[in-house]
C-alpha cells in the first residue's frame, strides 16, 4: 500500500483521509489527541506530539509524502520530514503563511506580477511603536502575528488610547496593526499547483464570517464581477507560482466598497470555504492534496453544481442558554433537497466549536441558498 501522512487529526485531516482512501492510499495521522476527528478515519493514528522526532522519523518512513492540515504546525518538524519523506507544502512556504508580516511581505514582494496588496499595517513590538503609529492605520485591528485563527488573537480599537490598552493585553507578543478597511464582502480562492508546477484555480467563493468564524460560503460569489473574479484568481495563481507551492493553498481577499481587491492572509491547505468542493466540483479540495502529495495529475476543478455551505458550529446544540446537549434535528435538515451533511464525530459539542457544514447543492444558486435558510430555520441559527 501508498501511505500518505497527515500532520494534525482535526477535521480537515479526517475529511483528507476520507478523499485519499477513495483513491487507494493509505493514510496515517500525526496527532496527540487520541479522540482526535481523524481517528476513526485514518489508517494509523500516531499518538504523539507534532514535534515528537521519532514519531516524525516513523511517519516519514511509513508515508510516501507527508502534508499537515494545520497551518501552525512547527516549521522545523517539516523541515526534518522533509530530509526524509516529500513533503508538500513545503517548510518555508507553511512558514511565511504561519507569520502575518512573513505573509504581508511575501504578498507584496509578489504585488509586481498579483497586482494586489495587503491591507495598509505596521508591525507593533513595544509601546513605542503603538506611539509611532499613524493616525491613518486608525480605526485598525490589532493582530496576533501568530497563532490567530477565526478571529481569536485581534482586537478592533478605534483611538490611540484603546491601541495601548489593546496591545497591553497582548503579553507581550509580536502584533500587527491593520488599517480598518471597509469591505463589501469577503471571498476566497482555492488553488492547487503539482509538483510538476502545473496550477489549477477553483472558482470565486464568497464568505460571510459571524463573530470572527466564517458561516456560510456561497459559489460562484453572487456579488463579484467577472473581471474582480478574474483578477483575485490571477492573483492567487501568480503568489502560487512565486512561493513555488506544491498542494493546495486558499487565499482570503477583501472586496472594498470601492471595488477594489485587497489580500488578506493565506492558508497554505484546504480550508473551510473549499468544502464545498466535495460535493460540488469534479475534484474535492482534499482528493486534490492527495493527488499533489502523490505527485499526480491534479483533478479537473470545474464545479458542476451551484452550493452554498453552511458551517455547523457547536452552538445549535445548546437551546437558548441551556447548557444541557441535544442533538439537532438533523432529519429535518436531510430532508431538504441537496442537503449534504457532514458531521465531524466530535463528541463535546462547545460553544463557536467547529461540529460540521452542510452544502446545500441545487440546480440554481438562489435555491441553493433558499435550502440554507430553510436549514438556519430549522436549526435555530439567524439567518
Ligand atoms: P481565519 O479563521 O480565516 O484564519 P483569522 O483569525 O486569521 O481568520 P483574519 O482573516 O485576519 O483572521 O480576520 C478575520 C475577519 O476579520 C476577516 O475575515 C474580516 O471579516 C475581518 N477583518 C480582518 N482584517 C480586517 C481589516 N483590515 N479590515 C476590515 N475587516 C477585517
Ligand atoms: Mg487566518
Ligand atoms: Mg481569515
Amino acid at each position: 500500500a501508498t501511505w500518505l501522512g497527515v500532520m494534525g487529526g482535526g477535521q480537515l485531516g479526517r475529511m483528507f483521509a476520507h478523499a485519499a482512501q477513495q483513491m487507494g492510499f493509505k493514510v496515517a495521522v500525526l496527532e496527540p489527541a487520541l479522540d482526535c476527528p481523524a481517528s476513526h478515519a485514518a489508517d494509523q493514528l500516531h499518538s504523539a506530539d507534532y514535534t515528537d522526532v521519532d514519531a516524525l522519523a516513523k511517519l516519514a518512513a511509513q508515508c510516501v509524502a507527508v502534508t499537515t492540515e494545520f497551518e501552525n504546525v512547527s516549521a522545523k518538524s517539516l523541515a526534518f520530514l522533509a530530509e526524509r519523506t516529500f513533503v508538500a507544502p513545503s517548510s518555508s512556504c507553511v512558514s511565511i503563511a504561519q507569520d502575518r508580516m512573513a505573509e504581508k511581505r511575501f504578498f507584496i514582494e509578489c504585488a509586481t506580477t498579483s497586482g494586489v496588496f495587503p491591507a495598509s499595517h505596521k508591525e507593533i513590538n513595544s509601546d513605542a511603536d503603538v506611539d509611532a503609529v499613524s493616525d491613518d492605520l486608525l480605526p485598525g485591528i490589532l493582530k496576533t502575528v501568530r497563532m490567530g485563527y477565526d478571529g481569536k488573537g485581534q482586537v478592533r480599537v478605534k483611538t490611540r488610547a484603546e491601541l495601548h490598552n489593546a496591545y497591553a493585553n497582548m503579553n507581550g507578543v509580536a502584533c500587527v496593526l491593520e488599517k480598518m478597511l471597509p469591505l463589501a464582502y469577503e471571498i476566497s480562492v482555492l488553488a492547487a499547483r503539482g509538483a510538476d508546477g502545473r496550477a489549477v484555480v477553483y472558482p470565486i467563493a464568497e464568505n460571510v464570517h459571524r463573530d470572527g468564524i466564517l458561516f456560510t460560503t456561497t459559489v460562484p460569489g453572487p456579488n463579484i464581477s467577472k473581471e474582480s473574479a478574474e483578477k483575485a484568481q490571477a492573483a492567487t495563481l501568480a503568489v502560487i507560482e512565486q512561493l513555488g507551492y506544491v498542494g493546495v493553498l486558499c487565499i482570503e481577499f477583501f472586496v472594498l466598497t470601492d471595488g477594489s481587491l485587497v489580500v488578506n492572509e493565506m492558508a497554505p491547505r484546504p480550508h473551510n470555504s473549499g468544502h464545498y468542493t466535495i460535493d460540488a466540483c469534479v475534484t474535492s479540495q482534499f482528493a486534490q492534496q492527495a493527488r499533489a502529495m502523490a505527485r499526480m495529475p491534479l483533478g479537473d476543478v470545474r464545479q458542476h453544481s451551484p452550493a452554498a455551505m453552511l458551517n455547523i458550529l457547536g452552538d445549535i446544540w445548546f437551546e437558548g442558554k441551556s447548557d444541557e446537549a441535544r442533538e439537532p434535528a438533523w432529519d429535518k435538515v436531510l430532508a431538504l433537497p441537496g442537503a449534504n451533511l457532514h458531521l465531524y464525530g466530535k463528541d463535546t459539542a462547545r460553544r463557536a466549536r467547529k461540529m460540521g457544514h452542510i452544502t446545500f447543492v441545487a440546480a440554481t444558486l438562489e435555491e441553493a441558498q433558499a435550502n440554507l435558510r430553510k436549514a438556519c430555520d430549522i436549526l435555530g441559527i439567524a439567518p
